[in-house]
């Protein structure tokens, strides 16, 4: 029997005996004191095989994994720029492929970095995974070395050795740490204390990298070391190559399936050891967890000192706290090249169970070498300082990384809504009432007093809540001077909707209002600054046994995140140089609207990305909770429940609101992406920033504030005849198509019925998948309205199952399985079904990291062109902010801009059907003004827009009739040659 079906059987058994396997309810979220005979269920198991999510099981019975086979013998070899780098045996590298390697390999030797632009399909995920890999096992050999050579560390090494060899990590950590913390004026640490502090920090939010807080801790080792120890007096100097990590973010965990499985062919799987970050979210097991709606709180607090602890966690202590047996265990289960589902499942069904969050965010990080990651980790502030990331020295690879601008302006960005505020007050104020309360009974001080080890009195503590809450109550009256300034704007579609931006000066002099007793202007250096911090610092503080009796008082996690941006936002606008960035929005919305959350993009759009009104509104814990959400829509459903604002009299607060019946935020928007992608990866060895969309690239470099040294841009590798591009300014029945929001906003326009019959045309004539984008969601519905009243729809149907993009991320993969399975078993669907049409928008989740390859996707329609909102205030005051400074600083003009952002997105959208050399596909794209990116007209280097490896296939049809010829003798001839291939595969 193997492992598998053994633990399947004492699982099914397990349920049999007592119901306990799987929850039969929901538990209510609570915290209980540690006892003696906690229930099994209640600890997340405790048993020998404990009830993990339901859902995860249903995953692991899906997908039936193979055992991988590592082949790191069997490999082919290149020397270039004398670093071997191996490819699996059989494998010839495409010309761009060895161009991109020899570019990052010259860049990651002289510590540069590289902007690399190649083609969907060219092999570039192959290119930098082995250029970077090959480089640092070269790298890791020449730091053994120095190690060996080094006067300090020499000695040392050669006697643990053994030890090293034991558990792979030791040495490592002690290196890296060097590298990365020195502690200033205080003893080292000891060897054994630095796993346990990384293990006891799990829980601790990180605060600012604030100068108060470095004092602070500064100031509490020299307390501590009342009696200095003798230090050891060094007589050499380290000279110890540093560890250098490779860190891969690429957007979403879907991308980061797919480039582990790229990994996975490389014959360094296995030498080069890997993990993955992701959120509990995506990584928590424990069943009663994944039902709350926030799961780290929940799993913060039942792991606390007086919670009832997570079996799953526990049973990682003690062998599973390190690195190598973690990875034996792994190993020993089929799983040694995983992405985030399959360490999910393996360490869910695996004998002990192990939280698969702790193991692959503080075990496996010990000694990995390429860590994996959502972009948010490197590029948030607040999610990269509260993990285990650590960018010094490292290689950074951003992977699809044509939003990074985008990305990184959010990053510095913060939204405050009003709600947030007063829930944050509301918190502060009930946790410093119920320590008033204790006090007022006047024993609590007594009993601490004989605790031992408590550093800190309720009276303390208390001070700094009262701080922070006097500091809130002066961010509502900012929040209530600025909304007076936000009027109706001329062209809003919104009953009551107000918005206003201000200048950066404007910013600053509303946080400096003496007369309405406003005093915000707090930067890093200034003694209010490092009041807050520390406020925030004591009330943050977790796990440490002096701070356990406090654990009751701390306040909700709204109330942390508010200070802990207000922190970071301060942090940068105190910055002089990047001051001028910033501007304060304000906006008020009536709590009923709908429809302005999903105005984005050309008149109204969807989406998850920059200049979404959505995120910038909805989210209460600002750009860090992007990611999150993203992945997790059920949080979304949740807080669409919860979000809206409270009437005027039920603040129990006492605040009222600022407009009665709205929604007012303030947005603070950093207009340069260099703020952020400087503060994250200024100490990194080498970034390297990859895409198939990347141009233009000098300006993005500008944008970005960093030097590129290397910079490479690959060519297609598929065959032009497998590639048709057109541009279809005319429709069916003779009408010009021009996708503006007047066409769009018309039901009878004619726009729809053009683009309608085109469709059907489409899906008459080519079997398989077909892809459809649109500018938005309202063009979407209304066109399946149009399609839907003239029966084009119902003809449609007769051929292809129609889906359409869901608007929440969690309903996708139902979608995408329903469209694999027509494509692929289409007669389960009708006898005339011969595969899928899928409607989707522009820059949503199914125009990037899903791969379209092959008969997924044969004709990807795009309808307009998707330029961002004009009528979105941060759009314009984005324009504005580029035209001001484009000669100074040498970015392109606002309008240059705003077109960019359009044809990248456009760009992406048509690359999702060509994904490898052998592949086809058809691009048509509908609209007249696209006519100007084709030889037809005129084509300049500002007007050329599409990417170059379409614009070289890419036609105008004067005519409906013209493209119908060119584009049936396109697929026919494809068709011929799939036929003929299949005809030898039978000889
Ligand atoms: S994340 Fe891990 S430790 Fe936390 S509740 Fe989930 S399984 Fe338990």
């Amino acid at each position: 029997m193997s492992s598998m079906d053994a633990f399947w059987k004492r699982f099914e058994n397990k349920k049999k005996e007592g119901g306990r396997a799987t929850p039969s309810s929901r538990q209510p979220f609570r915290i209980v004191k540690k006892e003696a005979n906690v229930s099994a269920e209640d600890s997340g198991g405790g048993s020998e095989v404990q009830a993990v999510d339901p859902d995860i099981l249903k995953k692991v019975k899906k997908n039936k994994r193979k055992r991988i086979q590592i082949k790191n013998d069997d490999y082919e070899q290149l020397m270039m720029l004398s670093v071997p780098v191996r490819f699996p045996q059989g494998m010839s590298l495409y010309p761009t492929q060895k161009l991109m390697i020899v570019r990052i390999l010259a860049a990651l030797k002289n510590s540069q970095n590289v902007l690399g632009e190649s083609p969907t399909g060219s092999g570039k995920t192959m290119a930098l995974l082995s250029s970077t890999c090959a480089w640092l096992k070269q790298y890791i050999d020449e730091k053994r070395e120095s190690k060996e050579k080094c006067a300090v560390h020499g000695n040392f090494m050669r006697h643990e050795d053994d030890e090293d060899s034991k558990d792979g990590i030791k040495k490592e950590e002690d290196l890296a740490k060097e590298d990365i913390k020195p502690v200033i004026g205080a003893a080292p640490k000891k060897k054994e204390d630095l796993f346990e502090e990384q293990w006891n920090d799990d829980f601790i939010p990180h605060s600012p990298p604030t100068a108060a807080i470095v004092k602070q801790e500064v100031n509490a080792e020299v307390k501590k070391e009342a009696k200095p120890e003798p230090v050891e007096q060094k007589t050499s100097e380290c000279t110890c190559l540093p560890r250098v990590r490779i860190y891969y973010g690429t957007r979403t965990h879907k991308q980061i399936a797919q480039v582990v499985k790229e990994f996975s062919r490389l014959p360094y799987a296995n030498i080069i050891k890997h993990t993955i970050l992701a959120s509990r979210e995506q990584s928590c097991i424990h069943p009663t967890a994944r039902k709350q709606p926030d799961i780290s709180q929940y799993c913060k607090e039942i792991n606390s000192a007086n919670g009832i602890g997570c079996t799953f966690k526990t049973n990682m202590r003690p062998r599973f706290e390190k690195a190598a047996p973690m990875r034996d265990h792994l190993q020993n289960n089929g799983t040694v090249v995983f992405d985030i589902d399959e360490v999910v499942e393996t360490l869910a069904t695996s004998y002990p169970q192990l939280c698969p969050y702790f193991s692959t965010n503080r075990i496996l990080t010990q000694d990995a070498d390429l860590i994996f990651c959502p972009f948010s980790y490197l590029v948030d502030p607040l999610i990269r300082n509260s993990s285990d990331v650590t960018i010094k020295n490292s290689v950074v690879i951003l992977d699809e990384a044509h939003n990074i601008e985008d990305t990184c302006r959010d990053a510095a960005s913060f939204t405050f809504t009003e709600k947030e505020f007063d829930d944050s007050l509301l918190s502060f104020r009930l946790k410093r009432i119920a320590i008033d309360t204790i006090l007022s009974k006047n024993t609590a001080e007594e009993e601490l007093a004989q605790m031992e080890d408590f550093s800190i009195t309720m009276k303390e503590f208390r001070t700094h809540l009262l701080y922070l809450e006097h500091l809130v109550l002066e961010m509502l009256r900012w929040v209530r001077q600025v909304a007076q300034h936000a009027k109706t704007p001329p062209k809003s579609r919104q009953e009551g909707f107000k918005s206003c931006t201000m200048s950066s000066d404007n910013l600053f002099a509303s946080l400096t209002d003496p007369e309405n007793g406003i005093d915000l202007f707090t930067p890093p250096q200034s003694p209010k600054h490092a009041a807050i911090a520390a406020s925030f610092d004591t009330i943050t503080r977790h796990n440490e046994p002096e701070m356990q009796a406090m654990d009751q008082f701390k306040p909700s996690s709204t109330a942390i995140v508010c200070i802990e941006k207000w922190l970071y936002f301060q942090t940068y606008f105190g910055n002089q140089q990047y001051q001028t960035t910033y501007r304060l929005n304000v906006s008020v919305e009536p709590v009923n609207y709908s429809g302005r959350f999903n105005n984005t993009f050309d008149g109204d759009s969807t989406m998850n990305t920059s200049y979404s009104a959505t995120n910038r509104t909805r989210n209460s814990a600002g750009p860090r909770n992007m990611q999150y959400k993203e992945e997790n829509a059920w949080v979304q459903e949740a807080e669409n429940d919860g979000d809206e604002w409270i009437d005027t009299d039920s603040s129990p607060t006492g605040h009222k609101a600022i407009f009665e019946g709205c929604k007012t935020s303030v947005s603070l928007w950093c207009m340069s992406p260099a703020l952020s992608f400087f503060d994250a990866f200024s100490e990194t060895r080498s970034i390297i920033l990859a895409s198939g969309t990347l141009c233009p690239m000098d300006t993005l470099k500008t944008e970005l504030g960093m030097e590129f040294k290397q910079q490479v841009e690959g060519d297609q590798v598929i065959s032009p005849d497998n590639i048709f591009a057109a541009v279809l300014p005319i429709g069916p029945h003779g009408n010009r198509v021009q996708c503006t929001f007047r066409n769009t906003s018309d039901p009878d326009s004619p726009f729809y019925s053009e683009v309608g019959s085109i469709i059907k045309y489409v899906c008459s004539n080519v079997p398989a998948g077909i892809l459809c984008f649109l500018p938005s969601y309202r063009v979407l519905e209304q066109l399946k309205t149009c399609m839907t009243r003239n029966l084009s729809m119902k003809k449609i149907e007769t051929k292809k199952v129609v889906l359409f993009e869901p608007r929440r991320s969690s309903e996708l993969s139902n979608v995408m399985d329903q469209f694999d399975a027509a494509i692929f078993n289409p007669k389960n669907f009708g006898p005339t079904i011969n595969g899928a049409l899928m409607f989707a928008v522009f820059r949503g989740k199914v125009s990037e990291g899903i791969d379209f390859a092959d008969d997924r996707a044969r004709v990807v329609i795009s309808v307009g062109i998707p330029y961002p909102n004009a009528m979105d205030d941060q759009v314009n005051a984005k324009k504005s902010y580029n035209d001001m400074n484009s000669k100074e600083m040498g970015i392109l003009t606002g309008d240059e801009w705003y077109t960019t952002q359009a044809y990248r997105a456009l760009n992406q959208a048509l690359g999702r059907c060509l994904r490898h050399k052998n592949d086809w596909g058809a691009m048509l794209m509908i609209d007249e003004r696209l006519e100007r990116q084709t030889g037809n007209l005129q084509s300049g280097a500002v007007s050329a827009r599409v990417s170059k490896w379409i614009r070289a296939q890419l036609k105008s049809y004067p005519s409906f009739k013209t493209f119908n010829a060119s584009f049936r003798e396109f697929i026919e001839r494809q068709h011929a040659v799939v036929k003929k291939e299949e005809l030898e595969d039978e000889i």
